[in-house]
């Protein structure tokens, strides 16, 4: 099998068929993919050896290793909801043991969630605490009804997963992560064809108040784009397409930031931030948010950091987490710069995780005896030492620990 790095942990055990892969990556876009694809140690198909899948199933998969996990990368045929299920439902059939299935990729962030204790930028990651269906429900003329129930929404999480999220956010798990996404962010850039995804300058992170909206602001040189006395935006579809640079949106209309980033460094790829790892909700919905007022009343109402179109439809099949980096603010103003650089993030986030996730007896990629006498500079079993790394938010979640529901948001500096 083709191998990806030298140092690599004795007694890696091939699985010996499809039941022994317990973890599934989920991706929509080609840019999630491909940064997904480079979170591998080592892929266990080749033109000699295929794992196969059962009859009916039309996914498409990359079979491999990622730290301890036997993990199957599933690529989606298209965006949304009605995707990701089918996906999951064809995987959960030629995967039967899948215990644990990341959605990983890019989403639009509310930069200023409701709990008031945050600001997300681009470039941030944010890992689910629970789904929210937001767009699942009843359209009144002057509000909208959720449909809250259990049965008519999402579940909460499994208790595997509210455990697992309290272990990442414990003080030894929270330096793990921290210290994890670094180095795998670097290791992707060391990747042939990856060296530009990096970050874009700082100053290409604008977020615009929410009622200035993205439309041609001349009002002669369009019929459709206006703001009506009522307050209600019209957008023409020519303008959708547009950037805000083509459009001419006026730059005094940018929010001043109450916690301004500057947290470049170069590095001999270029520029690198320090992501931040943000534990919250997420809004899952049929269709893409591009609306800085619906993103406020949804945020308002359902208290969520981000929305994306893909955990939703996953989540029936077995337990997920949605791990989406962030690559706009989820407004009308058309900025696709971010997509790659977030992208990296969140597939070097899920990695992260998956340092964390125990496998259980019988998938595990390595042997009994290999997992005692690893050696701990090996990759994804490395030897942590509190080395003062800050804690800014941690007292919040341990001092929850005794709550049933892990329901709270916390943010990774
Ligand atoms: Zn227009
Ligand atoms: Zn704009």
């Amino acid at each position: 099998m083709s191998t990806r790095q030298e140092n690599l942990p004795v007694e890696n055990t091939q699985p010996a068929d499809r039941t022994k892969f317990d973890v599934a990556v989920i991706c929509a876009l080609r840019c999630e993919s491909d940064a997904v694809e480079t979170i591998f140690d080592e892929f266990w198909e080749d033109d000699k050896k295929s794992y196969g899948k059962a009859s009916k199933d039309p996914n498409s998969y990359l079979l491999g290793r990622v730290g301890q996990h036997n993990v199957v990368l599933v690529y989606m045929a298209g965006i949304g909801k009605v995707n990701s299920a089918a996906a999951a439902a064809h995987l959960f059939a030629s995967f039967p043991n899948i215990r644990l299935g990341l959605v990983v990729g890019i989403c639009g962030a509310m930069p200023q969630p409701t709990d008031g204790n945050t600001e997300i930028f681009l470039g941030d990651v944010i890992v689910s605490t629970g789904l929210v269906q937001h767009d699942f429900g009843r359209q009144l003329p002057n509000r909208f009804i959720r449909k809250d129930t259990i049965n008519d929404n999402l579940r909460r999480p499994t208790s595997e997963i509210r455990s697992f999220l309290r272990q990442l956010c414990s003080r030894r798990g929270h330096t793990i992560l921290h210290k994890e996404l670094h180095s795998f962010i670097m290791d992707i850039y060391s990747e042939k064809g990856f060296e530009n995804w990096t970050a874009p300058p700082r100053e290409e992170d604008k977020l615009y108040r929410a009622s200035y909206p993205h439309i041609h602001h001349d009002p002669t040189g369009c019929i459709v784009c206006g703001i009506s006395a009522e307050g209600q935006i019209s957008i023409c579809d020519v303008a959708l397409e547009l950037s805000c640079e083509q459009l001419g949106c006026d730059e005094r209309e940018l929010e001043l930031r109450k916690d301004v980033r500057n947290d470049l460094k170069s590095t001999e790829h270029g520029s690198l931030m320090a992501p931040k790892i943000h534990f919250g909700r997420i809004a899952s919905g049929d269709s893409v948010m591009k609306s800085a007022l619906h993103r406020n009343q949804v945020a308002m109402r359902e208290g969520v950091y981000g929305f994306e179109m893909e955990g939703a439809g996953a989540w029936d099949n077995f337990p997920v987490i949605v791990v989406k980096g962030v690559c706009d603010y989820a407004d009308s103003h058309k900025n696709k710069r971010w997509q790659n650089y977030a992208s990296i993030v969140a597939a070097a986030t899920a990695k992260a995780l998956l340092c964390q996730w125990r496998g259980i007896d019988g998938t595990s990629v390595l042997s009994d005896s290999a997992k005692l006498e690893m050696n701990p500079k090996n990759k994804g079993v490395r030897d942590y030492r509190d080395d003062g790394v800050t804690f800014i938010n941690y007292g919040r979640v341990s001092n929850q620990a005794a709550s049933q529901t892990f329901n709270q948001s916390v943010t990774f500096h």
